[in-house]
């Protein structure tokens, strides 16, 4: 079975078929780095690990460029409002290129710790400015621009495909009805490539220009480095939905109008909103919560990625405590589960011995579902129920279970295999699962004879070790507190 990825630009499904044999090129819109990400963007970047994971648990050679936005990102996607980067650099009293490293370091340091590979290129928008400049002049050339009230504009009129993304209709394109008037604009959809004469008398970062010294619009530098890195046609470009009605849809016009090229990309990638009370995490609003909040809570960034991987990354996601609790609580118990599967399949050792095992049997068959969903345009709701089965499958062999689990564990990003190894190698001195289920058996023993206090002892025992049992009428389970 072949991957079928959900693609905006067709609104459906469809097989995943790669420009190269083996190769794929893919670009994610990255932070803009004037602020903390929140838990809402991260849902984007797990979204985006998780389809390279999976391409890659595929056999492909995946190229996966980011870009941070460090430049010309204003708060309106439609240059209107206050350039973001500016403003936060006035309310902390430092300049832009220290509030870009300070944010981006705190980004990558919320990816690392979500278990999210890292990308192979990241690019800074102000490393690239040359690149932005050349690809500008393309578009000029091919008569797709205009100046005016001291910028240079992108006239969307000239370019048939423009609201293909977002699936406008010609007619909704000249209404205008949508965001605050720019009077300089021809259509209100046309938009900036490049600032001369800047709104923001503050505008500390400006660059010389065939047009004047100014700086590039926030559009361009998706398109000028995803190009640089990738090649003027590319696979996969993906983004969280509010990028498919202005950014992507900027993007496309401009990479195509310098390019001629058409299509520039062949599957365009949304994830869903991660919601707070029904609206939007939005990092601009302030009301957002960020992985360093939750962790200070006592959750680790591997609740939060379980969590996410909970719902399908097309679907909303709504986001509570209350469920962040039951998702930490399910993985516990996910990790508690196999804990005794590695104990019986001989402790620390077996880890290594599971990893890069073949299934065979059962886990085989589990292994594929797990396939099939994620081939189900990433379907990691039933992805982790294959998990759940494999665990409780008490037929199969602790080994075979383990390896299996790995093996899914390349897409999923848990750290399985890590956070067992921490648990045994913390845990040494515990007892092994022979003598707590030999200890048990002497109790259920001294139950039947009626020598409750021995048994009370034992359970004591066990206690102390840290081993809680649980009696029920089918008989006695046990756990590690
Ligand atoms: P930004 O740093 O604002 O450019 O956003 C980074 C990424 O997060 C983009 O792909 C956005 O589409 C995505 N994003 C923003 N808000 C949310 C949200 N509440 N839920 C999911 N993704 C989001
Ligand atoms: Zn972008």
């Amino acid at each position: 079975m072949s991957l079928v990825l959900y693609n905006t630009m067709k609104r459906e499904a469809e097989p995943f078929q790669p420009y190269c044999t083996g190769k794929i090129g893919f670009y994610g819109c990255g932070p803009t780095v004037y602020n903390y990400a929140h838990i809402g963007n991260l849902r984007a970047y797990v979204t985006h690990d998780i389809l390279i994971r999976t391409l890659r648990r595929r056999g492909y050679n995946v190229t996966h460029v980011m870009n941070i936005t460090d430049v010309g990102h204003l708060s309106g996607d439609n240059d209107e409002g206050d350039d973001k980067m500016i403003r936060s650099a006035e309310e902390r009293g430092k300049s832009v290129l220290e509030i870009a490293e300070f944010y981006t370091n705190a980004f990558f340091s919320d990816t690392d710790r979500l278990n999210i590979v890292r990308p192979n290129i990241v690019c800074k928008a102000t490393d690239h400015i040359d690149d932005m400049i050349a690809l500008i002049k393309r578009i000029e050339l091919r008569g797709f621009t205009y100046f005016s009230g001291g910028n240079l504009y992108f006239d969307i009129s000239k370019f048939p495909h423009y609201g293909d993304l977002a699936h406008l209709k010609p007619d909704s394109l000249k209404a205008g009805a949508r965001i605050e008037v720019d009077s300089s604009k021809r259509n209100p959809q046309d938009f900036v490539l490049w600032f001369t004469k800047s709104k923001f008398s503050n505008q500390a970062l400006t660059w010389e220009s065939p047009w004047g010294r100014g700086y590039p619009g926030w559009h361009i530098e998706c398109s000028a480095m995803s190009m640089k890195y990738l090649g003027e046609q590319f696979d996969i470009h993906a983004g969280g939905i509010d990028h498919i009605q202005i950014h992507h849809s900027n993007e496309i016009a401009q990479s195509e109008a310098a390019t001629g090229i058409h299509p520039w990309v062949r599957y365009w990638v949304h994830n869903e909103f991660l919601v707070l009370d029904k609206t939007k995490m939005s990092k601009s609003s302030g009301g957002f919560i960020t992985l360093q909040n939750i962790i200070d809570l006592g959750y680790s960034a591997l609740d939060y990625r379980f969590f996410l991987l909970g719902g399908h990354y097309r679907s909303q996601l709504q986001f509570s405590f209350d469920s962040l609790e039951s998702a930490r609580n399910s993985r516990r118990s996910l990790m508690s589960s196999f804990r005794h599967i590695a104990e019986k399949a001989g402790g620390l050792a077996s880890l290594d011995e599971a990893a890069g095992k073949m299934p065979q049997g059962r886990t085989a068959e589990y292994l594929a579902v797990f396939e099939a969903a994620l081939d189900s345009d990433l379907s990691t709701p039933k992805a982790i129920a294959a998990l759940w089965g494999l665990v409780k499958d008490d037929e199969s062999r602790p080994l075979d279970i383990l390896g299996a689990a790995f093996s899914m564990d390349d897409v999923l990003g848990l750290n399985l295999a890590k956070e067992l190894r921490k648990n045994f190698t913390e845990s040494e001195n515990d007892m092994n699962v022979d003598e707590i289920e030999a200890a048990i058996a002497v109790r259920t023993a001294a139950k039947k004879a009626k020598n409750f206090a021995e048994a009370d002892e034992i359970r004591n025992k066990l206690k102390a070790e840290g081993v809680i049992l649980e009696d029920s009428p089918h008989g006695t389970t046990w756990r590690r507190g």
